[in-house]
């Protein structure tokens, strides 16, 4: 069953990141590009949840939240760019269940998406599994042929978007979005970097490698051909 998120964002980029970055994770994305139009979509096709950035043009994102919340229990995750407390205050006063502080990955965004979805109805840790290699969700702690490893939080999330996508050719674009974010500006070998750090971790005993470099393209989770 596809969860409907319905994304209410003017800023072009923010709305496009997060339209791009949902779709390619299953969801059935809607957007709205201001508070009038977020009301009308929420109403006419009732979404699973409501990201909802609270600077918007006419209608604010807090008003939008009080009304939304007047119509309804769907879970709210606002976007505040602002860090003052108070505003935290406002958008949790105003029954939004949640709230990301921009600039924020698109993995922490998923990982409160996934847990407002998930309150209704709460998953079990789960074990992804490829070749002889697993992720552990629970524990956050990767396996290959019987022996544990454990991982930073950055090769965790990088390592989870390759066992979540096995066999597909990742871009060093959507690795970008979905690792660190729109708003990453450090060196432009991170990736290469952290694959090394994966690769580091999972070719232990000359295991065969896994993650492969497509050149001039990024990665892929595969067996060696
Ligand atoms: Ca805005």
């Amino acid at each position: 069953m596809t969860a409907r998120i319905l994304v209410v964002e003017d800023e072009e980029r923010i709305r496009q990141f997060l339209k791009r970055g949902l779709t390619y994770e299953k969801y059935a994305v809607e957007t709205a590009v201001d508070g009038k139009e977020g009301l009308e979509k929420a109403r006419d096709n009732p979404p699973d949840l409501v990201l909802l950035d609270v600077m918007l043009p006419g209608i604010d994102g807090l008003e939008v939240c009080r009304r939304l919340r007047a119509a309804s229990d769907v879970p709210i995750l606002m976007l505040t760019a602002k860090e003052a407390i108070e505003d935290r205050v406002a958008g949790l006063d105003a029954g939004a269940d949640d709230y990301l502080v921009k600039p924020f990955s698109f993995d922490e965004l998923l990982a409160r998406v996934r847990a407002l979805l998930r309150r209704a109805q709460p998953a079990q840790p789960q074990v992804y599994r490829f070749a002889d290699l697993e992720l552990d969700t629970g524990t956050r702690q990767g396996r290959r042929a019987g022996k544990t490893f454990d991982l930073t939080a950055k090769e965790y999330e990088l390592l989870e978007l390759f066992m979540r996508n096995p066999r597909q050719v990742l871009t060093r674009d959507v690795i970008f979005d979905r690792v660190w974010g729109y708003d990453f500006g450090g060196e432009s070998n991170i990736i290469e970097v952290y694959v090394r750090y994966l690769r580091q971790k999972t070719e232990f005993d000359d295991l065969p490698r896994l993650i492969h470099t497509v050149r001039g393209v990024g990665y892929v989770l595969r067996e060696e051909e």
